[in-house]
């Protein structure tokens, strides 16, 4: 089955309103109109900047897309310092980043957490792009598939297949996220395909061969036509290199 390339630009805690409309628009003017035909295309800014970014990219009719990177299960309440579910969607994201490295880090996400995320997009028609990805030291001590195939399971755990099935993973070993050091495209491949497996274990072949699984970890102009090659890699989370137009539009120009 062919699968769709997803390329996402996480902008982490960068661009203020302005900054963030100046690079949007930079990146629509380089867009070309029927690029979407071949790649999908999501920006990830901070909370503040979405509905800015998305105003842009919606007058441009570029049919680029917005998603958060991270959003809270519960719906409403006293919960200080927190976005919802509903509130994201009316702004206009499809979708938000779940997991990421950096949140369950320096911010404790636990896979629990994670599942409550997943959950709680899904029952909203929404998307999660669910970050996994191990430490160095899980990686030299050899359980570095244990350990993200269980952390694929929990995320997924009680989720309906017609919910899944839009779901995106996100591969990110922690020691390539920010660091210039990008896994060889062997390794992410091998790392690829046993979510897949994992995916198709949890629910069916069909379910498995439709998900899209992402490469994230100092994607880069240099690297990325050697990773989109992996047959099991389906686009890139891209940080660091998505805060440049012209290094996001050569990542998202090598789908085409
Ligand atoms: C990320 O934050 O998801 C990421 C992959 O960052 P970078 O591309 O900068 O390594």
């Amino acid at each position: 089955m062919a699968r769709k390339p997803l390329m996402a630009g996480n902008w982490k805690m960068n661009n203020t309103i302005s900054e963030a409309v100046v690079l949007t628009q930079e990146i629509s003017n380089h867009f070309e109109r029927d690029w979407d035909e071949s790649v999908d295309v999501l920006i990830c800014p901070p909370y503040v900047d979405l509905k800015p970014v998305w105003t842009v990219l919606d007058f441009d009719k570029t049919g680029i897309g917005v998603a958060a990177q991270n959003v809270y299960w519960e719906q409403k309440g006293a919960y200080t310092g927190e976005i919802s579910v509903p509130m994201i969607k009316e702004i206009g994201c499809v979708a938000s980043i779940v997991g990421h490295s950096e949140r369950r880090e320096l911010f404790g996400e636990t896979n629990e957490d994670v599942n409550r995320k997943v959950k709680a997009l899904t029952d909203a028609d929404m998307f999660a792009i669910v970050c996994v990805g191990e430490s160095l030291a899980i990686r030299d001590e050899g359980t570095t598939l244990d350990y993200v195939c269980a952390q694929v399971r929990a995320a997924f755990a009680g989720i309906d297949v017609f919910k899944a099935r839009d779901c995106v993973v996100a591969y990110e070993p922690i020691w390539a996220i920010g660091t210039g050091r990008t896994a060889t495209p062997e390794q992410a491949e091998e790392v690829c395909a046993a979510i897949r497996t994992t995916i198709a274990d949890l629910y069916d072949e069909d379910t498995a061969e439709g998900m899209r699984v992402l490469y994230g970890g100092s994607m880069n102009p240099g690297n990325v036509a050697a990773l989109l090659e992996m047959p099991n890699i389906d686009g890139g989370l891209i940080g660091g290199a998505s805060l440049d137009a012209s290094s996001f539009i050569t990542l998202i120009e090598a789908c085409i």
